[in-house]
Formats: structure tokens, sequence, C-alpha cells
């Protein structure tokens, strides 16, 4: 069956599937194994529709696309300050392996390239390696909301050749930043690189991030939204490694790479997105990955900071009954919209008039906007104005201003 979101997706697929060029990685020897001509994408929203074309459900290794997931279940673990204390913020400007420890500090620059991983995956909660490991093939799995299997000939590659990683291990080590011994944290890092995936769970996993950490297929809580809000943070300013800037600029989307060939991206509230297509660039970002998520935002303009059109207003009609004067909203009430609202209290503001807003077609308040509204409340009071809100369906939350003030409401009483 096809439907509107996938068809756009083949499309999109077969438009990018003449862009060539790059390199299948090969560093790890059992990486070369991979068909270059293997090209998928998904789409997974926050409410757990999924939208596929291509190989979606071809198995890859996650390799560093993981990195995102298991910073964000050490930040839940641990809060963001502990881990803030062993690995940094910012983009190193480097390659993915790049020597990058701060000089003050001796943290790695950030999570996303490897030096920082290898400190994060050590910060996994467990006793001992075998455990740890057990929780990041637990914390992917849940993110992906099925049991993920590790590919052990990859595994078995990487650890052998994997001295470099071992190198920059050692370094974190001596600088302070690594709690425990190389080896155990190389083992849990290198495994969590091994873990298979396909588009599809890559989308399921950056939808997950984008619904404030709760799986829309499962409905679990992975991780809490302040460690979903960091990962998507660190992706945006550090997920394409030295390809982060230009990244932000062309495509406006928190994104993280790996160079088995995969790419999450994440559009906070509304879905994720999981690109597979080995042959990768310079970078170690995958080529069509990202001639494919470039085409994706512009033409259907997903950046996160792009203009939004004109805000419209959210005063739907402003007139006088029997009782007094009834000003009625709609829409969602955001800050912009919450300002027009005070501009339309504040002209009619005058002696003893009362005010009712009609908050039925409403669909939310935003919290600063609830607290704008409220405030102009008790401002208006002070001219003996009345401002009471008529709420039917409790769109409300009773956030108090700084002077302590709800906005009043006659019917429903917040949730
Ligand atoms: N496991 C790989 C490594 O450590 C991950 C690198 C990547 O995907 N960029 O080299």
């Amino acid at each position: 069956v096809s439907d509107p979101v996938s068809d756009a997706l083949a499309q999109l697929l077969e438009e990018t599937s003449s862009v060539s060029g790059g390199e299948v990685a090969d560093y790890i020897p059992e990486l070369a194994n991979a068909d270059p001509d293997d090209h998928g994408i998904a789409l997974v929203s926050v409410l757990g529709r999924t939208y596929t074309a291509g190989d979606a459900s071809t198995p890859f290794t996650i390799q560093s696309v993981s990195k995102a997931f298991v910073y964000a279940l050490a930040v839940d673990e641990h809060g963001l300050e502990v881990v803030a204390e062993r690995v940094g913020f910012e983009p190193s400007g480097e390659s993915y392996n790049a020597i990058s420890l701060e000089e003050d500090s001796g943290r790695p620059a950030n999570p996303l390239i490897n030096a920082g991983a290898i400190v994060t995956s050590a910060l996994v909660p467990g006793d001992g390696p075998a455990a740890q490991r057990a929780a990041v093939e637990a914390g992917l799995s849940a993110f992906a909301g099925r049991d993920l299997a590790v590919n052990d000939e990859v595994f078995r590659s990487e650890v052998e050749t994997g001295d470099r990683n071992r190198a920059l291990a050692y370094l974190t080590k001596w600088s302070g930043a690594l709690p425990g011994e190389v080896d155990d944290a190389i083992e849990v890092y290198v495994r969590q690189c091994s873990v298979m995936v396909t588009a599809e769970d890559l989308a399921i996993m950056g939808a997950t991030l984008a619904n404030g950490g709760r799986n829309p297929r499962t409905g679990e809580q992975v991780v809490g939204e302040e460690a979903a809000q960091a990962a998507l943070s660190i992706m945006a300013t550090c997920g394409m490694y030295d390809h982060s800037g230009e990244w932000m600029v062309r495509v406006g989307l928190p994104a993280k790479s790996g160079v088995g060939g995969g790419i999450v991206a994440a559009q906070p509230a509304q879905f994720g997105i999981g690109v597979y297509s080995p042959p990768l660039d310079e970078q170690g970002n995958s080529v069509r990955g990202v001639a494919g998520l470039e085409a994706l935002s512009r033409e259907f303009r997903l950046h996160l900071l792009a203009h939004p059109d004109e805000p419209r207003s959210p005063v739907e009609s402003s007139r006088s009954d029997d009782d007094g004067h009834v000003v009625a909203l709609r829409g969602e009430i955001d800050f912009i919209a919450a300002e027009q609202v005070v501009h339309e209290l504040e002209t009619l503001g005058a002696d003893g008039l009362t005010i009712r807003l009609d908050l039925s077609a409403v669909t939310r308040i935003r919290p600063a906007a609830e607290r704008l509204l409220a405030a102009t409340a008790e401002d208006l009071a002070g001219s003996r104005c009345t401002v009471v809100a008529d709420d039917p369906s409790g769109v409300v939350e009773q956030r108090r201003t700084a002077r302590g003030g709800v906005l009043p409401t006659t019917t429903g009483s917040g949730r």
C-alpha cells in the first residue's frame, strides 16, 4: 500500500540514487562487505506511524550513531553536570577519531567523537564491562523498540584493529576523564558500535528523542526529557563531525552519522528519520544520506530555524455583550500569540470593564504565554478591569506569575 509520505521518501531515494562518490569504510575489515548500492530511508512520527522506502529493513552496524543514544543514557543516569565533568560540549572541528582533549580540563571535546564516546560508554551503569555491555544493548533496544542483536564479526574485527581507539582511551585515562580501565571501556564502546540496526530502527530511535525520550511505538519512557534534549542538542552542534556547521546551515536538524552508512535525524515533536547508504565522504558521513537529507529538508522546509510564516492573530473575535466584553481565542497560544492578546486586552482595559477570554477553541497555552496573560490580568486589575478565562477543556495550567498570581478561570480548574 502506498501513502503520500512513503511516496515522497521513495521519490527522494530515486533522486539521490544517482549521487555517486564516496567509499565504503574498510578500516574495520568487516565493514568492507557492505553492498554500496543498498539505499533505504524510514520516517517515524512521534505518534508512532512508520513510512519507508528502499532498503529500510536491511541490517547494518550502528557504529557512531550509537554515541548520541549512549550519551542520553549516561546523562539520564548521572545528570548532565556529572557527565559534563568528563565529556565536553564543543565541536572539535576535527575528524571523528581525532585526539581532541581540552587543555585545561582534559575532557574530550564532545561525546560524539570517539574519545568522548569511549568515556561516555564507561559511564553507563553496570558493575564491570559485561553488565555495562548488557545495559547499552538494553538501552539501544529500548530506543528502537525491539531486541537489537550484535554483529560478532564486526565486533571482533574492530577489537583486532582498534589500536587507535585504545590509544584515545589511554589518553582519556591519563587526563582523568575516563573512569575505570581502558580495556573495559573499549569493550563496551566497540560492542555498542557493533549493534545491528535498520533505517527503520534509526527512525524510531530518532523519533524517541524527538518525543521527549518516550518511544512512540512501545510507549516506554526510555530516557527523561532532559537527557533527550541534551542528546538532540549535541547532535545539532557535533553530530556530523567536521561537517556539523555546514550541516546545520543546509539541513538544520539534529543528526548523527556512523561509518556503517547510517544517519539518524530528528525534528523535535514531529518525527525521526533513518537513512542507510554505505559509501562515505571524507568526514565519514554517508554521501547519499547527506544528499537525501539536504534535499528533504529543502523540499519540505524542515530546517528548525527556517522563518515560519507571519504569526497569525489568535483573536477570533472581540465583541461586547451584556456582561462586558468577550475575546475569543483560537489555536495554540505561544509567546507571540499571547503578546497579541495582551495588546488587545490593554487596548480594551477600561475602568470596571469585565473581559472574558473564551478559550474553547484554544488547543494549548505555552508556559510563557500563560504567565504573560496572567500577569496582564494582574496589571489590569489595578485599573479595576477584570479578566477571566472561560476554559471548558482545561488548557490553563494555573502557572504562577512572578507576583504569584494565576490566570483566573470560570470553568475548568486546570489539569
Ligand atoms: N566504531 C567506529 C570507530 O570507533 C565508529 C566510528 C564512526 O562511526 N564514525 O572507529
